[in-house]
């Protein structure tokens, strides 16, 4: 069993983020590939599942195979998968607990409720206990209180054999596993769902790229502290945890590469526990695993953070938002080459078919599989025959038997001095350099005539003429068009690797709002017109949007909406409540708990954008007026969600025409007028400014751009017009 590479979880059952810096007993994440190790800290488990999904779909696109290791057990005792589901089968628990267990992005959890819940499903009291500092009804506080639930042992065989294991039943204090059990396992049921995954010792692991497999780093205790410097406290340089995964990576990495993984993973268990308890890799080989540890050295040390390489990471800087101290209004320009800069991709990589891969956009160049048109052929029908047999003047060739068509080739050469019919797309055979059009030749069967001199190679395409094999047609970050698809399928490539669609979710504030159009409602209230704005927007952008709903102006409410975004979508719009004011509750929530960072752009319409990141995820806090998140959105969010779904920064190509309108401009704000062409292509503009008038929008066609500085704008002063179009509205 051959890996290329190894990636070992250690995980977490934390209730709150975990501190921003590195530390200790957090999620860490450490990954050996050709002998060299990275590892990687995350703060929630949230985190580390995106991240880990983006792992396995980059090596099921690469075509990789990787072995996962998670620091947890896979099973409990047996007796108790059949007694919580019916069924003698750790996969049977692992279904049960993702349908049970609420986690959110921020680490929440209920797991104390759920494992009462599975007492519940034993007689008598237990078998999971722990005293969370509050009453939990059917949650023994002692182990000593436990009784009756049946023959249930405390500990799984694995764990009798692996020292220092420890009761998956008991939830909390030091060293217990049970909590990280209980919310670990529905992130990978959920990480097998996605496919191309296999758990062992459960599944057949032949002919899946992905496995998922229990370890304990704890069996290489001795070799990771040797490691670490006497001296080094606790959450400094280097993180015990980090060294842990590293380590554990690169030791099963020299196994497996050495071919001897295979008897790890058979250990001598029946069946029967298998399939409930599970087992642990290297319990029963720890021979082999400590000597392959023995043998990594300083790789698994992670790198001084004073010689660190900074990596990529797999979500935004917690700071990317963030402005210079002291700067007033910023102008257009600079907050968007701010927001470039501090933007990356964040979807993940799958492949699919290339006639199902229009509007997706590429994560990989592609290249030309074969050249086009694949051999030289005829462009035309008519005859063909060789040049250097033929002259000026009439010319008279005798035919050869048979023709060329396309698909049916000719199979024989053609002699020099005689010509052969042939039809459009038809390969030229031996022999056959140039094509007469049959209009330009009569023929009564045995001889076409017709007049030269003809030029060398005409009517003929070369192998080639269009696209080489091997050359590099479309770059990586390609959004596909439909001509894009006839030539990568002209050209063999019948599969692209492309983003996963950014999935943007939509948000409205305000107590005001109400979204049925169709309701009778009071005077005071309004529909929220932003949000199928918004949610036309990102679709039509080519992402998934998710509809949040609207939200009272009331913090906590606001805080669970953008809770579910930050759980399904890459990216959140929110609109109204993003100024300074009472009832402006999104930047309250933002500024406490989002790491906001307002951005007071100089533009009109729009009120100050609200950048924020609500656990990792972007949020852009639009103004509420309609027309102001409209212009806020095509002008700041379409850019930089084209950033993160992989495209690359994109600009709206506008065009310079000649005003039809007059104004006198003050300078220090950029202006976007509702704009639209007249007969003669001049920009006409509507004729309020009042950003509440919606109307304007849809009167429009696109909007005019006027510069930072002051203008005077008279009939005929040229202007730059930006049709919709080109906002992909
Ligand atoms: P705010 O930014 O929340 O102060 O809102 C500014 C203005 O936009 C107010 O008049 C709001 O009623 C209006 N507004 C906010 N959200 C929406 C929405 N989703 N649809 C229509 N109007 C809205
Ligand atoms: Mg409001």
């Amino acid at each position: 069993m051959s890996f290329d590479s190894v990636v070992i979880l250690d995980w977490s059952a934390a209730s709150a983020p975990t501190p921003a810096r590195d530390s200790a007993d957090a999620i860490w994440i450490g990954e050996a590939r050709g002998g060299a190790a990275e590892s990687t800290y995350l703060r929630t488990r949230a985190a580390a599942e995106d991240w880990l999904g983006a792992r396995i779909a980059r090596a099921r696109a690469d075509g990789e195979r990787l072995l996962i290791g998670a620091d947890f057990a896979f099973g409990f005792p047996a007796g108790f998968a059949a007694g919580l589901t019916g069924r003698a089968e750790a996969l049977a628990v692992w279904e049960w607990l993702a349908g049970a267990l609420s986690d959110g992005p921020d680490n929440r959890n209920d797991r104390f409720a759920v494992a009462a819940r599975m007492n519940r499903a034993f007689p008598g009291l237990g078998p999971f206990w722990f005293n969370p500092g509050s009453e939990i009804p059917d949650l023994p506080r002692k182990g000593r209180a436990r009784h009756g639930y049946g023959p249930l042992d405390d500990m799984r065989r694995a764990d009798r054999q692996a020292r220092g294991a420890q009761s998956v039943f008991r939830l909390g204090g030091a060293g217990a596993v049970g909590s990280q059990v209980l919310t670990g396992l529905p992130v990978l049921w959920r990480l097998r769902a996605q496919g191309g995954v296999a758990v062992w010792p459960f599944e057949p692991l032949d002919e899946v790229p992905v496995v998922l497999a229990e370890v304990f780093p704890s069996l290489l205790a001795a070799e990771v502290a040797a490691l670490i410097p006497e001296g080094s406290r606790r959450n400094d340089w280097p993180v015990k945890d980090a060294v842990q995964v590293r380590l554990l990576a690169l030791a099963l990495q020299r196994l497996a590469d050495a071919g001897a993984l295979g008897p790890l993973l058979a250990p001598d268990a029946p069946d029967a526990i298998l399939r409930e308890e599970g087992w642990i890799l290297g319990v029963g080989g720890e021979e082999a695993l400590r000597g392959a540890a023995a043998a990594v050295g300083d790789a698994a040390l992670p790198p001084h953070p004073e010689a660190a390489a900074p990596l990529t990471p797999p979500r935004l800087r917690d700071d990317c938002f963030a402005m210079p101290q002291g700067v007033g209004w910023v102008p257009v320009d600079d907050a968007l080459a701010r927001l470039r800069a501090a933007l990356h991709p964040v979807t993940g990589v799958e492949t699919v078919a290339t006639a199902d891969a229009a509007g997706r956009i590429l994560a990989a160049p592609c290249t030309a599989r074969r050249a086009n048109p694949p051999v030289a052929n005829a462009a035309v029908d008519g005859y063909g025959f060789a040049h250097d047999a033929t002259g000026a003047g009439v010319q008279r060739l005798p035919l050869h038997p048979g023709r060329a068509a396309a698909g049916q080739p000719h199979p024989g050469a053609v002699p020099a001095g005689v010509a052969l019919r042939i039809l459009t797309g038809a390969p030229l055979p031996a022999g056959v350099d140039t094509v007469v059009l049959e209009e330009d030749t009569a023929t009564d069967g045995a001889i076409v005539a017709f007049d030269g001199p003809v030029r060398r190679g005409a009517n003929a395409r070369r192998a080639g003429e269009d696209v080489d094999a091997g050359a590099e047609i479309l770059r990586a970050g390609h959004r596909l068009r439909a001509p894009d698809l006839a030539l990568l399928t002209a050209l063999g490539v019948g599969q692209v690797d492309v983003h996963r669609p950014l999935r943007v979710a939509v948000l409205s504030t305000g107590d005001e709002l109400r979204a049925d159009p169709g309701a009778d409602i009071a005077a005071h209230e309004i529909f929220d017109a932003n949000r199928p704005m918004l949610r036309a927007l990102v679709a039509g952008w080519g992402y998934t949007p998710v509809d949040l709903g609207a939200a009272p102006d009331n913090a906590e409410a606001v805080a669970a909406c953008l809770d579910q975004g930050a759980r399904q979508a890459d990216a959140i719009l929110t609109s109204g409540g993003a100024s300074a004011g009472d009832e402006d509750h999104v930047s309250q929530l933002l500024r406490a708990r989002g790491r906001l960072s307002s951005w007071r752009i100089a533009l009109k319409p729009g009120r100050p954008l609200a950048l924020a990141q609500w656990y990792g995820v972007p949020v852009f806090g639009l103004p509420g007026n309609p027309v102001a998140a409209m212009v806020c959105a095509l002008i700041f969010a379409r850019p930089a969600l084209s950033v993160l779904a992989g495209a690359g920064w994109c600009a709206p190509q506008g065009m310079t025409v000649p005003a039809a309108f007059a104004k006198s401009k003050k300078p220090g704000r950029r202006e976007y007028l509702r704009a639209r062409l007249d007969a003669e292509g001049r920009a006409e503009v509507f004729a309020s400014e009042g950003s509440g008038r919606i109307s304007g929008l849809v009167w429009a066609e696109g909007l005019v751009e006027l510069g930072d500085g002051a203008a005077e704008i008279a009939p005929g002063t040229p202007v730059r017009f930006i049709p919709y179009s080109a906002f992909g509205v």
